[in-house]
């Protein structure tokens, strides 16, 4: 079975994932962000050789080179962030990249905006496509922060072509704070994109 554990770390509570298959005890694990023993403990005994990491702000990415060490792990980011942060990865999170833990997979989504190189997770597990790690692709009631319209215009494109494609019961679990649906955020951003935008909109932006 698969079991979605978090445990927010840090300043910025980020939420640090662990996706474990339980049967197994084998587990991934998503954006190491801060607190580096506490994440050690939590993650027990479980084995855990792979980190992924949804981009490369440093509030996700705290605690990953002693984490990592202590693991013995290897890292992925996709390559847009990996450079853009300096951040060493041992693989690439591309599009489509998928990743085998027991009878589910995780399937990489690039999603630029927030960060060029920032990524949603789908979990699919044995009974289909239920839920999503979104990183900082969006929030409860927005998008993630973007630092210019540019940035603001290709979140809100990539959002467009791939997390509000999916089905709306899809639940988003994002990088800080409570999860969300896709049904939820969807008919919210519709609204928002029917509207004329200030054209230097960016920053911290609400669909409502
Ligand atoms: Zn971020
Ligand atoms: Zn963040």
């Amino acid at each position: 079975m698969i079991e979605l554990r978090v445990m927010p770390v840090g300043e910025y509570q980020t939420n640090c994932y662990l996706i474990v298959e339980t049967e197994l005890d084998e587990g991934i694990l998503i954006d190491p962000g801060d607190e580096a023993q506490k994440i050690l403990d939590w993650i027990g005994k479980t084995s855990v050789t792979r980190l992924l990491l949804t981009h490369g702000h440093s509030d996700h990415v705290g605690a990953l080179h002693v984490v990592k060490q202590s693991l013995g792990a290897t890292v992925g980011i996709h390559p847009a962030d990996a450079e853009a942060f300096s951040i060493q990865a041992d693989f690439e999170l591309s599009p489509g990249n998928i990743f085998r833990l027991g009878d589910a997979h995780i399937e990489v989504v690039h999603v630029p905006g927030h960060t060029p190189g920032s990524v949603a997770l789908k979990l699919i597990e044995v009974d289909g496509f239920h839920r999503a790690l979104s990183g900082d692709a969006i929030f409860p009631g927005g998008p993630g922060h973007t630092q210019t319209p540019e940035a603001l215009a290709a979140a809100l494109e990539s959002l467009a072509h791939t997390i509000f494609t999916w089905p709306d019961s899809i639940r988003l679990h994002p990088g800080h704070g409570e999860s969300t649906t896709v049904g939820r955020e969807c008919a919210a951003f519709e609204t928002f994109r029917d509207k004329p935008l200030p054209p230097d909109l960016c920053g911290d932006v609400t669909w409502g």
